[in-house]
């Protein structure tokens, strides 16, 4: 298979470094000084937009200006909604390019895709054109204690009252939450109905008295992720997306978005680059020797997830919907991010225990030591690497249910 560009692609390609080095607003590119110290976040919209300085702010609001004039913030959805109508082979070019320049993603992805597929024309009007501008920033509330990868045994109660719905329990790693004003979740309309049945798929304005949100801190000090409680929390029946009590074929629908994840075979490509040019720059030691071969090792495997992200959009471009295909690139690409980490922090020896980015002694502003911390939970966010594994086992090589 040959993944070179056509004459077309690299014009597209060309285009859009011409683009960024334009629009990219001088902010996000000074990636060293926007590490931040224990968060490892570097370019991230939506906290700039929800919790950032004045500055932040004005920078957040220019990328999403610059972005809005082409459709390019969400590319693939229809110019009538803000979007470029592009193709998915140009999506995925964009998706590379805006990775390398490490320009941030504009949020609101999931939820306004979904819209487009099962939002009504009321809703498609009233939420898509401001999340593309960032008045709307989301939070998803699927998870409960005991409703993850059996998400089909979630309990948060919503009792409909009039033209109302009234939500009571709680949701568990609502990742973003401490920097959204909405959040669309699954809830329990129908304790009686078969568990996949009786759930709805809701849009909820954050700020509603009875949401609180508790922050979850991560082992390596990251605030990614909260506790969110409703108590009494009332949402307007118009904010239902789809039909009442079958909110699990949307809430699916949004987890295909979510486990595509094409352009991630670039982050991990350029965290290798960088790898391998501290390795050969390294005085030559038996640690050197050693981690070139895992360095190698981990060069072809970023190569394999290249090959895994490009069948994906591939078929997305033949029309065909990715399935166990992209549970393949989601498990495989986790895994890949948890071992380059691991990796980069061999070849640091002892310096590899520095956790600070501005230490002078830190390799790489800390950037695998941290990582080696932030990527644990890659393998189970969007859905756990088993989980994964039995799709692939059941869908993609027809093995029987275990
Ligand atoms: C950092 C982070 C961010 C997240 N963000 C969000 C978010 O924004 N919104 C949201 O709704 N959710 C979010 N999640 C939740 C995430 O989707 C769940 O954690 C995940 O689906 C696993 O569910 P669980 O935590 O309940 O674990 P469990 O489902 O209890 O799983 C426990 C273990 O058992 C294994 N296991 C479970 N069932 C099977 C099976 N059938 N076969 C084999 N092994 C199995 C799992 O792989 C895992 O190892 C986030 C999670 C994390 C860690």
């Amino acid at each position: 298979m040959d993944w070179n560009d056509t004459p077309e692609q690299a014009a597209f390609r060309s285009e859009v470094r011409a683009f960024l080095d334009a629009r990219l607003p001088a902010h996000y590119r000074d990636h060293e000084a926007r590490r931040h110290q224990d968060s490892g976040l570097e370019n991230d919209w939506q906290q700039d937009l929800a919790n950032g300085t004045p500055e932040d702010r004005t920078a957040a609001r220019e990328w999403a200006s610059a972005l809005a004039e082409r459709g390019w913030g969400q590319p693939h959805w229809p110019r009538e909604y803000g979007g470029a109508s592009m193709s998915t082979l140009e999506q995925f070019i964009l998706k590379q390019e805006f990775a390398r320049a490490e320009a941030p993603d504009i949020g609101g992805h999931l939820v306004g895709s979904t819209l487009l597929v099962h939002g009504t024309e009321e809703q498609k009007q009233r939420f898509l054109a401001p999340t593309l501008r960032g008045e709307m920033l989301w939070a998803q509330g699927f998870s409960e204690p005991g409703a993850g990868s059996d998400l089909g045994s979630l309990q948060c109660r919503a009792v409909r009252d009039g033209d109302e719905f009234v939500i009571n329990g709680q949701k568990l790693w609502t990742s973003a939450g401490h920097k959204s004003n909405w959040i669309f979740g699954l809830f329990r309309t129908d304790p009686d109905a078969p568990k996949h049945r009786g759930i709805t798929f809701m849009m909820l304005d954050a700020t509603t008295p009875g949401v609180s949100v508790r922050p979850i801190i991560s082992m390596g000090w990251e605030h990614a992720t909260n506790e969110t409680f409703y108590e009494d929390v009332r949402v307007p029946a118009s904010q239902v997306v789809g039909d009442v009590n079958r909110g699990w074929y949307v809430g699916m629908t949004l987890l295909d978005y979510e486990r595509s994840g094409i352009n991630r075979a670039v982050a991990q490509q350029l965290l290798v680059d960088e790898l391998v040019a501290h390795v050969r720059a390294d005085t030559p030691s038996h640690r050197r020797e050693l981690v070139r071969r895992e360095v190698a090792d981990r060069a072809i495997e970023c190569e394999v997830l290249n090959n895994l992200c490009m069948r994906i959009a591939s078929m997305h471009a033949s029309g065909t919907i990715p399935n166990y295909e992209a549970s393949m690139g989601k498990m495989y690409g986790s895994e890949v991010a948890q071992r380059v980490a691991r990796t980069g922090t061999k070849a640091f020896g002892q310096f590899a225990q520095l956790w600070a980015p501005d230490d002078p002694y830190a390799p790489l502003k800390a950037k695998h030591t941290q990582n080696y911390c932030h990527t644990v939970v890659g393998t189970i966010a969007g859905g756990s690497s088993e989980i994964q594994r039995n799709i692939i086992a059941t869908r993609g090589l027809g093995l029987p249910r275990g």
